[in-house]
Protein backbone atom coordinates (compact mmCIF):
# COMPACT_ATOMS: atom_id res chain seq x y z
CA UNK A 1 0.00 0.00 0.00
CA UNK A 2 1.24 3.45 -0.93
CA UNK A 3 2.09 5.62 1.99
CA UNK A 4 1.42 9.25 1.58
CA UNK A 5 4.13 11.58 2.51
CA UNK A 6 3.04 14.22 4.93
CA UNK A 7 3.72 18.26 3.60
CA UNK A 8 5.52 20.26 5.76
CA UNK A 9 2.45 22.39 6.90
CA UNK A 10 0.49 18.70 7.47
CA UNK A 11 4.00 18.30 10.05
CA UNK A 12 3.56 21.50 11.53
CA UNK A 13 -0.09 21.54 12.34
CA UNK A 14 0.08 17.71 13.77
CA UNK A 15 2.98 19.32 16.09
CA UNK A 16 0.07 21.17 17.52
CA UNK A 17 -0.74 17.97 19.02
CA UNK A 18 -4.07 17.62 20.73
CA UNK A 19 -5.24 21.54 20.23
CA UNK A 20 -6.72 21.39 16.91
CA UNK A 21 -9.80 19.12 17.18
CA UNK A 22 -11.23 19.89 13.79
CA UNK A 23 -9.92 19.03 10.02
CA UNK A 24 -6.79 20.04 8.83
CA UNK A 25 -7.94 19.70 4.80
CA UNK A 26 -4.66 19.94 2.95
CA UNK A 27 -4.64 19.52 -0.98
CA UNK A 28 -3.27 16.11 -0.46
CA UNK A 29 -6.20 15.07 2.00
CA UNK A 30 -9.96 14.07 0.44
CA UNK A 31 -12.34 16.25 0.63
CA UNK A 32 -10.34 19.68 0.01
CA UNK A 33 -11.57 20.25 -3.22
CA UNK A 34 -15.17 20.34 -2.37
CA UNK A 35 -14.09 22.47 1.18
CA UNK A 36 -12.39 25.46 -1.33
CA UNK A 37 -15.33 25.72 -3.16
CA UNK A 38 -17.68 29.01 -2.23
CA UNK A 39 -20.76 29.98 -3.23
CA UNK A 40 -20.02 31.88 -5.91
CA UNK A 41 -18.84 29.37 -8.39
CA UNK A 42 -16.33 31.71 -10.42
CA UNK A 43 -14.17 31.86 -7.57
CA UNK A 44 -11.76 29.38 -7.87
CA UNK A 45 -8.68 29.73 -5.16
CA UNK A 46 -6.54 27.09 -3.94
CA UNK A 47 -5.37 27.59 -0.32
CA UNK A 48 -2.41 25.92 1.21
CA UNK A 49 -5.10 24.51 4.47
CA UNK A 50 -8.36 24.70 5.25
CA UNK A 51 -8.47 24.60 8.79
CA UNK A 52 -12.10 23.53 9.91
CA UNK A 53 -12.56 24.07 13.52
CA UNK A 54 -14.67 23.24 15.76
CA UNK A 55 -14.14 25.11 18.69
CA UNK A 56 -12.85 28.85 19.43
CA UNK A 57 -9.63 26.66 20.95
CA UNK A 58 -9.37 25.53 17.18
CA UNK A 59 -10.17 28.97 15.86
CA UNK A 60 -7.01 30.34 18.14
CA UNK A 61 -4.56 27.44 17.20
CA UNK A 62 -5.15 28.42 13.38
CA UNK A 63 -4.73 32.05 13.90
CA UNK A 64 -1.40 31.65 15.80
CA UNK A 65 -0.12 29.17 13.69
CA UNK A 66 -0.75 31.27 10.84
CA UNK A 67 0.58 33.83 12.36
CA UNK A 68 4.01 32.43 13.25
CA UNK A 69 4.35 31.02 9.67
CA UNK A 70 3.20 34.29 8.10
CA UNK A 71 0.75 32.96 5.94
CA UNK A 72 -2.30 34.52 4.60
CA UNK A 73 -5.31 34.13 6.29
CA UNK A 74 -8.53 33.86 5.20
CA UNK A 75 -11.77 33.31 6.87
CA UNK A 76 -15.06 31.62 6.05
CA UNK A 77 -18.48 32.06 7.59
CA UNK A 78 -21.22 31.34 5.21
CA UNK A 79 -19.25 31.32 1.99
CA UNK A 80 -21.84 33.65 0.58
CA UNK A 81 -19.47 36.82 -0.39
CA UNK A 82 -19.22 37.63 -3.97
CA UNK A 83 -16.03 38.92 -4.26
CA UNK A 84 -14.51 35.30 -2.68
CA UNK A 85 -13.05 36.90 0.13
CA UNK A 86 -13.86 33.13 2.54
CA UNK A 87 -10.88 31.66 0.53
CA UNK A 88 -7.16 32.68 -0.20
CA UNK A 89 -4.69 31.27 -2.50
CA UNK A 90 -1.66 29.47 -1.13
CA UNK A 91 -2.35 30.34 2.89
CA UNK A 92 -4.68 29.37 5.47
CA UNK A 93 -8.48 29.38 5.22
CA UNK A 94 -10.00 29.38 8.95
CA UNK A 95 -13.31 27.53 8.14
CA UNK A 96 -16.30 28.35 10.94
CA UNK A 97 -18.49 25.71 8.65
CA UNK A 98 -18.54 23.07 10.88
CA UNK A 99 -19.65 25.85 13.91
CA UNK A 100 -23.48 26.37 13.43
CA UNK A 101 -25.11 25.79 16.52
CA UNK A 102 -27.29 28.40 17.88
CA UNK A 103 -28.32 28.19 21.43
CA UNK A 104 -31.63 30.13 22.29
CA UNK A 105 -32.72 31.52 25.51
CA UNK A 106 -36.63 32.05 25.02
CA UNK A 107 -37.05 33.87 28.51
CA UNK A 108 -34.26 36.06 27.97
CA UNK A 109 -35.03 36.74 24.44
CA UNK A 110 -31.70 36.27 23.07
CA UNK A 111 -29.34 33.78 21.72
CA UNK A 112 -25.96 33.07 21.26
CA UNK A 113 -24.86 31.78 17.30
CA UNK A 114 -21.63 30.68 16.38
CA UNK A 115 -19.53 31.94 13.83
CA UNK A 116 -20.12 29.80 10.85
CA UNK A 117 -24.02 29.38 11.48
CA UNK A 118 -26.38 30.64 8.29
CA UNK A 119 -29.43 32.37 8.49
CA UNK A 120 -31.81 29.27 8.35
CA UNK A 121 -29.74 27.54 11.30
CA UNK A 122 -31.05 31.11 13.03
CA UNK A 123 -34.73 31.09 11.87
CA UNK A 124 -35.32 27.73 12.42
CA UNK A 125 -34.08 27.46 16.14
CA UNK A 126 -35.49 31.05 17.25
CA UNK A 127 -38.79 30.48 15.38
CA UNK A 128 -39.23 27.30 17.62
CA UNK A 129 -39.91 29.96 20.59
CA UNK A 130 -41.93 32.22 18.26
CA UNK A 131 -38.51 34.42 18.23
CA UNK A 132 -36.85 35.77 14.95
CA UNK A 133 -33.94 38.36 14.49
CA UNK A 134 -33.23 40.39 11.75
CA UNK A 135 -31.20 38.24 9.30
CA UNK A 136 -30.70 38.67 5.53
CA UNK A 137 -33.36 37.19 2.75
CA UNK A 138 -31.58 33.69 1.82
CA UNK A 139 -31.50 31.08 4.68
CA UNK A 140 -28.24 29.82 2.81
CA UNK A 141 -26.17 33.06 3.43
CA UNK A 142 -23.71 32.84 6.13
CA UNK A 143 -24.43 35.05 9.97
CA UNK A 144 -20.64 35.87 10.06
CA UNK A 145 -20.36 38.20 6.83
CA UNK A 146 -23.55 39.39 6.79
CA UNK A 147 -23.80 40.49 10.42
CA UNK A 148 -20.04 42.01 10.33
CA UNK A 149 -21.04 43.89 7.41
CA UNK A 150 -24.33 45.42 8.85
CA UNK A 151 -27.02 42.79 7.81
CA UNK A 152 -30.05 43.77 5.75
CA UNK A 153 -33.30 41.93 5.83
CA UNK A 154 -37.53 41.58 5.66
CA UNK A 155 -37.45 42.97 9.69
CA UNK A 156 -35.14 45.68 9.40
CA UNK A 157 -37.49 48.29 9.58
CA UNK A 158 -39.17 47.29 12.67
CA UNK A 159 -36.17 45.87 14.53
CA UNK A 160 -33.14 46.93 13.09
CA UNK A 161 -30.09 45.69 11.77
CA UNK A 162 -28.38 42.48 12.30
CA UNK A 163 -25.84 45.04 14.10
CA UNK A 164 -28.27 46.70 16.18
CA UNK A 165 -29.54 43.45 17.66
CA UNK A 166 -26.05 42.47 17.99
CA UNK A 167 -25.56 42.11 21.95
CA UNK A 168 -21.95 40.76 22.19
CA UNK A 169 -19.49 38.62 20.18
CA UNK A 170 -16.43 36.56 21.41
CA UNK A 171 -13.39 37.24 18.82
CA UNK A 172 -10.47 35.51 18.13
CA UNK A 173 -7.64 38.69 17.83
CA UNK A 174 -4.62 38.89 15.02
CA UNK A 175 -2.68 37.88 18.17
CA UNK A 176 -4.15 34.79 18.86
CA UNK A 177 -6.21 35.97 22.30
CA UNK A 178 -9.63 35.91 22.66
CA UNK A 179 -11.62 38.52 24.13
CA UNK A 180 -15.44 39.45 24.47
CA UNK A 181 -16.67 42.74 22.76
CA UNK A 182 -19.69 44.41 23.92
CA UNK A 183 -21.10 47.62 25.16
CA UNK A 184 -19.65 47.23 28.11
CA UNK A 185 -16.12 45.48 27.11
CA UNK A 186 -13.86 46.66 24.81
CA UNK A 187 -16.35 48.86 23.14
CA UNK A 188 -14.34 50.76 20.39
CA UNK A 189 -13.91 46.90 19.30
CA UNK A 190 -17.33 46.75 19.41
CA UNK A 191 -18.32 49.57 17.80
CA UNK A 192 -15.93 48.42 14.69
CA UNK A 193 -17.50 45.04 14.60
CA UNK A 194 -20.97 46.70 13.58
CA UNK A 195 -20.46 47.24 10.00
CA UNK A 196 -16.93 46.99 10.06
CA UNK A 197 -16.35 43.37 8.47
CA UNK A 198 -14.00 40.54 9.22
CA UNK A 199 -11.16 43.18 9.52
CA UNK A 200 -10.63 43.00 13.27
CA UNK A 201 -10.71 39.17 14.57
CA UNK A 202 -12.43 35.49 14.12
CA UNK A 203 -15.89 36.00 15.72
CA UNK A 204 -16.68 32.83 17.19
CA UNK A 205 -20.07 33.43 18.43
CA UNK A 206 -22.34 36.31 17.98
CA UNK A 207 -25.17 36.92 20.74
CA UNK A 208 -28.16 38.62 19.45
CA UNK A 209 -31.45 39.96 20.81
CA UNK A 210 -34.30 38.34 19.49
CA UNK A 211 -37.96 39.50 19.04
CA UNK A 212 -41.59 37.95 19.06
CA UNK A 213 -42.64 36.82 15.47
CA UNK A 214 -44.46 34.46 13.75
CA UNK A 215 -44.35 31.81 13.14
CA UNK A 216 -46.88 32.70 10.69
CA UNK A 217 -46.15 35.85 8.71
CA UNK A 218 -47.96 37.63 5.79
CA UNK A 219 -45.57 36.90 3.19
CA UNK A 220 -44.32 36.26 0.20
CA UNK A 221 -44.19 37.90 -4.16
CA UNK A 222 -46.20 39.92 -6.35
CA UNK A 223 -45.34 39.58 -9.89
CA UNK A 224 -46.31 42.68 -12.57
CA UNK A 225 -45.43 41.86 -16.23
CA UNK A 226 -41.99 44.05 -17.22
CA UNK A 227 -43.75 46.46 -19.14
CA UNK A 228 -45.89 47.57 -16.35
CA UNK A 229 -42.20 48.23 -14.68
CA UNK A 230 -42.08 51.81 -15.02
CA UNK A 231 -45.81 52.66 -13.03
CA UNK A 232 -45.26 49.46 -10.61
CA UNK A 233 -41.51 51.77 -9.59
CA UNK A 234 -43.18 54.73 -8.89
CA UNK A 235 -47.13 53.24 -7.34
CA UNK A 236 -44.35 51.21 -4.82
CA UNK A 237 -42.36 54.77 -4.41
CA UNK A 238 -45.45 56.17 -2.64
CA UNK A 239 -46.80 53.05 -0.91
CA UNK A 240 -42.68 52.01 0.34
CA UNK A 241 -42.39 55.82 1.47
CA UNK A 242 -46.37 55.27 3.38
CA UNK A 243 -45.19 51.53 4.47
CA UNK A 244 -45.48 51.16 8.61
CA UNK A 245 -42.35 49.86 9.74
CA UNK A 246 -43.98 46.41 10.19
CA UNK A 247 -43.54 46.23 6.61
CA UNK A 248 -40.66 45.28 4.67
CA UNK A 249 -40.22 45.33 1.14
CA UNK A 250 -37.72 43.89 -1.66
CA UNK A 251 -38.49 44.51 -5.35
CA UNK A 252 -36.49 42.05 -7.69
CA UNK A 253 -36.24 42.89 -11.59
CA UNK A 254 -35.40 39.63 -13.65
CA UNK A 255 -37.55 37.04 -15.12
CA UNK A 256 -39.92 34.54 -13.33
CA UNK A 257 -37.98 32.09 -11.67
CA UNK A 258 -39.56 29.02 -11.86
CA UNK A 259 -40.18 27.95 -8.20
CA UNK A 260 -42.92 26.11 -6.59
CA UNK A 261 -46.28 27.80 -6.51
CA UNK A 262 -45.18 30.16 -9.95
CA UNK A 263 -47.52 28.74 -12.76
CA UNK A 264 -45.00 27.13 -15.06
CA UNK A 265 -46.64 29.27 -18.49
CA UNK A 266 -44.95 32.56 -15.89
CA UNK A 267 -41.72 31.08 -15.84
CA UNK A 268 -38.44 32.76 -17.50
CA UNK A 269 -40.62 35.66 -18.27
CA UNK A 270 -39.53 39.24 -17.44
CA UNK A 271 -41.08 40.64 -14.42
CA UNK A 272 -41.09 43.16 -11.47
CA UNK A 273 -41.61 41.68 -8.01
CA UNK A 274 -42.25 43.31 -5.03
CA UNK A 275 -41.86 40.83 -2.04
CA UNK A 276 -43.16 42.20 1.18
CA UNK A 277 -42.93 40.50 4.52
CA UNK A 278 -45.21 42.07 7.37
CA UNK A 279 -43.69 41.70 10.91
CA UNK A 280 -46.91 41.77 12.88
CA UNK A 281 -49.99 40.17 12.61
CA UNK A 282 -51.27 38.89 9.73
CA UNK A 283 -54.51 41.30 9.93
CA UNK A 284 -52.40 43.90 9.98
CA UNK A 285 -50.17 42.60 7.77
CA UNK A 286 -53.37 41.85 5.01
CA UNK A 287 -54.44 45.68 5.97
CA UNK A 288 -50.74 47.20 4.80
CA UNK A 289 -50.63 45.62 1.42
CA UNK A 290 -54.48 45.74 0.02
CA UNK A 291 -53.29 48.65 -2.11
CA UNK A 292 -50.09 47.01 -3.26
CA UNK A 293 -51.54 43.58 -4.42
CA UNK A 294 -54.43 45.93 -6.52
CA UNK A 295 -52.60 47.74 -8.51
CA UNK A 296 -53.06 46.83 -12.13
CA UNK A 297 -53.36 43.39 -12.76
CA UNK A 298 -50.49 41.32 -11.18
CA UNK A 299 -49.46 38.20 -13.07
CA UNK A 300 -49.57 36.33 -9.47
CA UNK A 301 -50.52 37.12 -6.44
CA UNK A 302 -47.86 35.40 -3.89
CA UNK A 303 -48.40 37.21 -0.82
CA UNK A 304 -49.72 34.47 2.02
CA UNK A 305 -49.87 33.93 5.33
CA UNK A 306 -46.58 31.71 5.65
CA UNK A 307 -44.54 30.11 8.35
CA UNK A 308 -41.78 32.83 8.50
CA UNK A 309 -39.26 29.42 8.38
CA UNK A 310 -40.11 28.63 4.70
CA UNK A 311 -40.72 32.14 3.59
CA UNK A 312 -37.03 32.98 4.64
CA UNK A 313 -36.18 30.35 2.42
CA UNK A 314 -38.46 31.06 -0.50
CA UNK A 315 -35.93 32.31 -2.99
CA UNK A 316 -33.09 30.07 -2.06
CA UNK A 317 -32.97 27.94 -4.95
CA UNK A 318 -32.22 31.60 -7.36
CA UNK A 319 -28.87 31.21 -6.17
CA UNK A 320 -27.51 28.07 -6.39
CA UNK A 321 -24.14 27.27 -5.08
CA UNK A 322 -21.80 27.26 -7.84
CA UNK A 323 -23.35 29.11 -10.38
CA UNK A 324 -21.06 32.24 -11.37
CA UNK A 325 -22.11 35.38 -10.21
CA UNK A 326 -20.30 39.27 -10.83
CA UNK A 327 -22.41 41.91 -8.52
CA UNK A 328 -22.29 45.94 -8.50
CA UNK A 329 -24.21 47.87 -6.02
CA UNK A 330 -24.97 51.03 -4.71
CA UNK A 331 -27.06 53.16 -2.30
CA UNK A 332 -29.59 54.86 -4.15
CA UNK A 333 -30.65 58.78 -3.47
CA UNK A 334 -34.15 58.28 -4.29
CA UNK A 335 -36.90 56.81 -6.50
CA UNK A 336 -37.33 60.24 -8.69
CA UNK A 337 -39.12 59.59 -12.27
CA UNK A 338 -35.89 59.77 -13.99
CA UNK A 339 -33.85 57.34 -11.46
CA UNK A 340 -36.67 54.82 -12.25
CA UNK A 341 -36.56 55.69 -16.14
CA UNK A 342 -33.04 54.31 -15.73
CA UNK A 343 -33.62 51.15 -13.79
CA UNK A 344 -36.43 50.59 -16.10
CA UNK A 345 -34.62 50.54 -19.40
CA UNK A 346 -31.40 48.34 -17.87
CA UNK A 347 -33.01 46.11 -15.85
CA UNK A 348 -34.28 43.78 -18.24
CA UNK A 349 -31.11 44.44 -20.42
CA UNK A 350 -29.21 41.37 -19.65
CA UNK A 351 -28.44 38.19 -21.59
CA UNK A 352 -28.30 35.79 -19.01
CA UNK A 353 -32.24 34.90 -17.79
CA UNK A 354 -30.69 34.16 -14.49
CA UNK A 355 -29.45 37.69 -13.76
CA UNK A 356 -31.18 40.25 -11.98
CA UNK A 357 -31.76 43.17 -10.13
CA UNK A 358 -32.64 43.47 -6.15
CA UNK A 359 -33.67 47.03 -4.18
CA UNK A 360 -33.86 46.76 -0.91
CA UNK A 361 -35.92 48.97 1.26
CA UNK A 362 -34.12 50.53 4.33
CA UNK A 363 -35.18 53.18 6.44
CA UNK A 364 -37.67 52.86 9.90
CA UNK A 365 -35.60 51.66 12.56
CA UNK A 366 -32.73 51.61 10.60
CA UNK A 367 -32.72 55.53 10.13
CA UNK A 368 -33.50 55.80 13.96
CA UNK A 369 -30.11 54.29 15.34
CA UNK A 370 -27.98 57.32 15.73
CA UNK A 371 -24.70 57.76 12.83
CA UNK A 372 -22.27 57.26 15.19
CA UNK A 373 -23.15 54.26 17.40
CA UNK A 374 -21.93 51.57 14.89
CA UNK A 375 -19.79 51.68 12.03
CA UNK A 376 -23.09 51.06 9.51
CA UNK A 377 -22.85 53.94 7.57
CA UNK A 378 -25.56 55.98 5.63
CA UNK A 379 -28.29 55.06 7.58
CA UNK A 380 -30.25 58.23 6.08
CA UNK A 381 -30.50 55.96 2.55
CA UNK A 382 -34.28 54.69 2.01
CA UNK A 383 -33.23 52.22 -1.39
CA UNK A 384 -29.99 50.35 -2.15
CA UNK A 385 -29.91 48.21 -5.42
CA UNK A 386 -27.96 45.23 -6.23
CA UNK A 387 -27.42 44.29 -10.24
CA UNK A 388 -26.56 41.13 -10.86
CA UNK A 389 -24.94 39.44 -13.28
CA UNK A 390 -25.52 35.34 -13.11
CA UNK A 391 -24.57 32.50 -15.25
CA UNK A 392 -23.98 28.88 -14.88
CA UNK A 393 -20.71 27.16 -14.87
CA UNK A 394 -20.90 26.10 -18.55
CA UNK A 395 -22.13 29.64 -19.67
CA UNK A 396 -18.92 31.44 -19.16
CA UNK A 397 -18.09 32.32 -22.81
CA UNK A 398 -21.35 33.53 -23.73
CA UNK A 399 -22.00 35.17 -20.43
CA UNK A 400 -18.88 36.08 -18.11
CA UNK A 401 -18.26 39.15 -19.89
CA UNK A 402 -21.28 40.47 -21.58
CA UNK A 403 -23.03 40.08 -17.54
CA UNK A 404 -20.40 41.81 -16.15
CA UNK A 405 -20.33 44.44 -18.62
CA UNK A 406 -24.03 44.95 -18.69
CA UNK A 407 -23.59 45.46 -14.53
CA UNK A 408 -21.30 47.84 -15.20
CA UNK A 409 -23.35 50.13 -17.59
CA UNK A 410 -26.38 49.78 -15.76
CA UNK A 411 -24.42 51.33 -12.63
CA UNK A 412 -22.77 54.37 -14.27
CA UNK A 413 -26.33 54.86 -15.96
CA UNK A 414 -26.98 55.02 -12.00
CA UNK A 415 -24.46 57.57 -11.78
CA UNK A 416 -26.81 60.79 -11.21
CA UNK A 417 -29.18 58.88 -8.98
CA UNK A 418 -26.75 57.52 -6.62
CA UNK A 419 -26.79 58.26 -2.89
CA UNK A 420 -22.70 58.45 -1.18
CA UNK A 421 -21.86 55.16 -0.61
CA UNK A 422 -22.70 51.38 -0.88
CA UNK A 423 -23.47 48.44 1.26
CA UNK A 424 -20.28 47.12 2.04
CA UNK A 425 -21.65 43.43 1.89
CA UNK A 426 -22.59 43.95 -2.13
CA UNK A 427 -18.97 45.03 -3.45
CA UNK A 428 -17.51 42.53 -5.81
CA UNK A 429 -13.67 41.74 -6.38
CA UNK A 430 -13.39 44.16 -9.07
CA UNK A 431 -14.07 46.72 -7.35
CA UNK A 432 -11.21 48.93 -6.18
CA UNK A 433 -10.43 50.01 -2.60
CA UNK A 434 -11.63 53.38 -3.43
CA UNK A 435 -15.41 51.86 -3.17
CA UNK A 436 -14.79 50.96 0.53
CA UNK A 437 -13.73 54.10 1.41
CA UNK A 438 -16.82 55.33 -0.63
CA UNK A 439 -19.17 52.45 1.78
CA UNK A 440 -17.71 53.95 5.09
CA UNK A 441 -17.51 57.50 4.54
CA UNK A 442 -14.67 59.25 5.50
CA UNK A 443 -15.32 59.62 8.86
CA UNK A 444 -15.78 55.91 9.60
CA UNK A 445 -13.35 55.11 7.34
CA UNK A 446 -11.08 56.48 9.93
CA UNK A 447 -12.66 55.76 12.78
CA UNK A 448 -12.39 51.98 11.57
CA UNK A 449 -8.49 52.79 10.87
CA UNK A 450 -7.68 53.05 14.44
CA UNK A 451 -9.24 50.40 15.80
CA UNK A 452 -7.88 48.42 13.63
CA UNK A 453 -4.18 49.94 14.04
CA UNK A 454 -5.20 48.78 17.99
CA UNK A 455 -6.36 45.27 17.50
CA UNK A 456 -4.86 44.26 14.12
CA UNK A 457 -1.49 46.49 13.44
CA UNK A 458 -0.13 44.32 11.34
CA UNK A 459 -3.39 43.57 8.93
CA UNK A 460 -3.48 40.26 9.59
CA UNK A 461 -7.21 40.58 8.34
CA UNK A 462 -6.74 41.99 4.79
CA UNK A 463 -8.61 39.18 2.71
CA UNK A 464 -11.77 41.12 3.27
CA UNK A 465 -13.15 44.63 2.86
CA UNK A 466 -9.87 45.29 3.80
CA UNK A 467 -9.50 48.88 6.47
CA UNK A 468 -5.63 49.76 6.49
CA UNK A 469 -4.78 49.95 9.98
CA UNK A 470 -4.54 53.90 10.51
C1 LIG B 1 -27.54 35.10 -2.32
C2 LIG B 1 -27.12 36.20 -1.40
C3 LIG B 1 -28.07 36.88 -0.69
C4 LIG B 1 -27.68 37.90 0.17
N1 LIG B 1 -28.64 38.56 0.87
C5 LIG B 1 -28.28 39.50 1.76
C6 LIG B 1 -29.23 40.10 2.60
O1 LIG B 1 -30.41 39.82 2.54
N2 LIG B 1 -28.79 41.02 3.50
C7 LIG B 1 -27.47 41.35 3.62
O2 LIG B 1 -27.15 42.17 4.47
N3 LIG B 1 -26.56 40.80 2.83
C8 LIG B 1 -26.93 39.87 1.92
N4 LIG B 1 -25.98 39.28 1.14
C9 LIG B 1 -24.59 39.74 1.23
C10 LIG B 1 -23.94 39.07 2.41
O3 LIG B 1 -24.14 39.87 3.55
C11 LIG B 1 -22.43 38.90 2.19
O4 LIG B 1 -22.25 38.09 1.06
C12 LIG B 1 -21.75 38.30 3.40
O5 LIG B 1 -20.37 38.44 3.25
C13 LIG B 1 -22.10 36.85 3.58
O6 LIG B 1 -21.53 36.36 4.75
P1 LIG B 1 -20.91 34.89 4.79
O7 LIG B 1 -20.45 34.63 6.17
O8 LIG B 1 -21.84 33.92 4.14
O9 LIG B 1 -19.72 35.10 3.78
P2 LIG B 1 -18.18 34.69 3.79
O10 LIG B 1 -17.79 34.76 2.37
O11 LIG B 1 -17.93 33.45 4.53
O12 LIG B 1 -17.54 35.87 4.60
C14 LIG B 1 -17.28 37.12 4.04
C15 LIG B 1 -16.23 37.79 4.86
O13 LIG B 1 -16.76 38.07 6.15
C16 LIG B 1 -15.79 37.80 7.15
N5 LIG B 1 -16.33 36.79 8.05
C17 LIG B 1 -17.33 35.91 7.85
N6 LIG B 1 -17.60 35.24 8.98
C18 LIG B 1 -16.74 35.71 9.91
C19 LIG B 1 -16.52 35.43 11.28
N7 LIG B 1 -17.27 34.55 11.95
N8 LIG B 1 -15.54 36.11 11.93
C20 LIG B 1 -14.79 37.03 11.29
N9 LIG B 1 -14.95 37.33 9.99
C21 LIG B 1 -15.92 36.68 9.31
C22 LIG B 1 -14.54 37.39 6.44
O14 LIG B 1 -13.74 38.54 6.25
C23 LIG B 1 -15.03 36.92 5.11
O15 LIG B 1 -14.09 37.10 4.08
C24 LIG B 1 -26.33 38.25 0.30
C25 LIG B 1 -25.37 37.54 -0.42
C26 LIG B 1 -25.76 36.53 -1.26
C27 LIG B 1 -24.73 35.83 -2.03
Amino acid sequence: MATRTASPLETVFDELGGSFRGELLLPTRPGYDTARRIWNGAIDRRPACIARCVGMVDVVAAVRFARDHDLEIAVRGGGHNVAGTAVCDDGIVIDLSAMRAVWVDPAGRTAWVQGGALWGDVDRETQAHGLATTGGIVSHTGVGGLTLGGGIGHLMRKHGLAVDNLLAAEVVTAEGSTVLASADEHPDLFWALRGGGGNFGVITSFRFALHRLGPTVLAGPVFWAADDTTDVLRFYRDFAADAPDELGSVVRLGTVPPLPGIPEHLHWRPAIAVACCYAGSVEDGERAVRALRRFRTPLVDLLAPSPYVAFQGGIDDTVIHGWHYSWKATNLAGLSDDAIAVIAEHAYAAGSPRSCVVMFQLGGAVARVPDDATAYAARDVDHNIVIEGVWLPDESGKHAAAETAWARRFLQALRPHRAGGVYVNFLDSDDDSSRIREAYGHRIYRRLAEVKAKYDPDNAFHHNKNIQPG
